[in-house]
């Protein structure tokens, strides 16, 4: 059924996931129109567009073009506080996320990740169980594909998505089967006022949810236990700090599965992800699967066959005794104190980047205690002298290129050295990814020590 046929619809956006909702409603038949601040020569694919028959609202949002929109529709970096936005829902134009608009489409049972940390690591690990599993399964969202795309085939058993708070706001209808929040902490607070609202954003993904539906929660993530009674799904928790009665635990040795009087027990020490975080990944990705009568040892099966995502403690080169990591996609605080956690000391870390204005003095003890060295860059780097002043030697660095120079000059055998940013990249890279191959290809250029004959 066509539902946007002959309607006038306004994307604002001209990214990843503009270019896919447009896809999508010129397959619908809707009157399309793409506004984007940026100009033409900024935004791809202008030609195949004005050939298609879109119109475009390029340069900035003409108002009265948002005015009378029958659907406007935002990508997820665009604020719903904008003004031609704001005017238009005044005026009564229904604003959605690409979110809402695949929820209202799709008709595969949703499984929709969301947290600080994680996401895409979780996303990831429940597309590969359900698909070891037999079923069909898309796996998007905020990682990869976009969800609407999802749309193009109509067999999906499952669609797997990673849901950012930024997608978060603009949903009404989405609603998950299985809605999992892995935890809370500082992050974008460039983008809300408190944290209080990016609270509210994560909380939205419960808001449509049943008592059929599943809420899936870390129970010793404080943030996330302050909202978790929030929608009418069944709870059901996972812990990496004790084994529960009911739901998901650790006790240093085991995973435990316990559900409905039954109890499962998967060994960690299989698993070829490391770190206490990624216990916490692998234990709540597998809830989903296990409560949709997945197998236990095929879930576990594909779990343990997973060798983790690019750029998150990607172990890049070992030159003459120091160990080179990319966790590039750590951007922000919170997911900076894991990776620290894990290798052994002394550390040089190298962070900076564009600064989206939380704390960093929660890696004040994590940095005395383990880094020798601290190399700053980008944007943010002022402010996080001034929290981290005191903890341990810190340098500067003009870019990424220096920072590596400096990291090769003061490391010896046995020291780490890990690009772990605490920082988004967009003030010199073009997204998490660039920033982690340019560290990569950098550190691979670094020279063999010469080895002299005897
Ligand atoms: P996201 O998609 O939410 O950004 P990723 O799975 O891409 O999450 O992981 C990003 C970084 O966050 C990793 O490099 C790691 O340092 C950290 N991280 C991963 N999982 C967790 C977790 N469960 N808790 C805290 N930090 C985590």
């Amino acid at each position: 059924m066509k539902q946007f046929g002959g309607k006038n619809v306004l994307i604002v956006g001209g990214g990843k996931t503009g270019l896919a909702l447009l896809g999508f409603f010129l397959r619908q038949g809707a009157r399309v129109t793409l506004s984007d601040r940026r100009d033409e020569t900024r935004i791809p694919q202008v030609e195949i567009m004005r050939r298609a028959g879109v119109t475009l609202d390029l340069g900035g949002h003409d108002p009265a073009k948002f005015k009378n929109a029958d659907l406007i529709v935002v990508s997820p970096g665009v604020s719903l506080t904008q003004p031609a936005i704001s005017a238009a829902i005044e005026a009564g134009v229904p604003v959605w996320g690409e979110i809402e608009v695949a929820a209202r489409v799709l008709n595969a049972p949703l499984v929709a990740i969301t947290g600080t940390n994680g996401k895409s690591t979780v996303t990831t690990l429940i597309g590969r169980i359900f698909e070891k599993c037999g079923s069909k399964t898309f796996v998007g969202g905020n990682l990869g594909q976009p969800l609407i795309e999802a749309e193009r085939e109509h067999d999906w058993d499952w669609i797997i998505a990673e849901i950012s708070s930024f997608q978060l706001e603009a949903v009404q209808t989405f609603r998950p089967r299985h809605a999992l929040l892995l935890n809370i902490s500082e992050d974008h607070l460039d983008r809300y006022d408190a944290m209080e609202d990016y609270m509210a954003a994560k909380a939205r993904i419960f808001a449509a949810q049943t008592e059929n539906d599943w809420a899936i929660l870390n129970s010793e993530d404080s943030l996330v236990q302050k909202i978790a009674h929030q929608g009418r799904a069944r709870r059901i928790q996972f812990s990496s700090r004790q084994v529960l009665e009911e739901g998901m635990g650790f006790d240093g040795r085991d995973i435990v599965w316990r559900h409905d009087g039954s109890e499962k027990r998967f060994p960690a020490a299989e698993l070829k992800l490391a770190g206490i975080h990624n216990i916490e990944n692998v234990m709540a990705a597998l809830i989903p699967p296990l409560l949709e009568g997945c197998p236990a040892e095929t879930a576990w099966e594909a779990v343990c066959r997973f060798t983790g995502l690019p750029h998150r403690m990607t172990h890049v080169r070992t030159l003459d005794g120091v160990s080179w990591y990319d966790d590039s996609k750590a951007t922000n605080v919170g997911s900076v104190v894991k990776s620290l956690e894990g290798p052994a000391a002394p550390i040089i870390l190298i962070a900076g980047g564009k600064d989206k204005g939380g704390d960093y003095g929660p890696l004040r003890d994590l940095v005395a205690g383990k880094v020798a060295c601290l190399i700053l860059i980008g944007e943010a780097a002022a402010r996080m002298e001034q929290d981290l002043a005191g903890t341990t030697r810190i340098e500067r660095a003009a870019d990424l290129a220096e920072a590596v120079q400096t990291a090769h000059r003061l490391a010896t055998a046995g020291t780490t050295v890990l690009l772990s940013p605490a920082c988004s990249s967009f003030d010199m890279f073009r997204d998490f990814e660039d920033r982690g191959d340019q560290f990569a290809s950098l550190v691979r250029q670094l020279p063999e020590p010469q080895r002299r004959d005897i």
